[in-house]
């Protein structure tokens, strides 16, 4: 079935639960692990703490921020810049979230925000010359 079949709000639901559900799969933290970076932590009185501190390279700029500021993102946008999310049916959909490994990188949150700028810039210009 094609996602623009469905109710709306079921399928802003499915939607989702397929991106949370991504966030807890093995081929997320396959991603985040190739991008984590640990660095040797000192406790207040400049003993090492028991846990290092960790950080995820952003692919885009190489520089290392904490969990909180980064996200995984589909180098290949899951919301393809050339045809609709709504021409999709639900597994075309799923296996655009569950993509390839290679499809997958870490960015932190400023370069995740200007590239999918630039896709939306491109999504506009398709969009007029149709
Ligand atoms: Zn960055």
């Amino acid at each position: 079935m094609q996602l623009k079949n469905l109710d709306p709000v079921l399928k802003s639901y499915l939607i989702r639960a397929i991106r949370d559900s991504f966030k807890r799969s093995r081929l997320y933290k396959q991603v985040k692990k190739l991008a984590r970076v640990e660095k040797p932590k000192l406790k207040k009185d400049g003993t090492p703490a028991k846990r290092p501190e960790v950080f995820y390279r952003c692919k885009m700029c190489s520089k290392l921020h904490k969990d909180k500021d980064v996200h995984v993102d589909h180098r290949d946008p899951v919301t393809s810049l050339y045809t609709s999310t709504n021409d999709l049916t639900i597994e075309g959909y799923i296996s655009r979230v569950y993509c390839n490994l290679h499809n997958l990188q870490v960015l932190c949150k400023p370069c995740h925000a200007e590239k999918t700028k630039t896709e939306n810039k491109i999504r506009k210009s398709i969009k007029k010359s149709k």
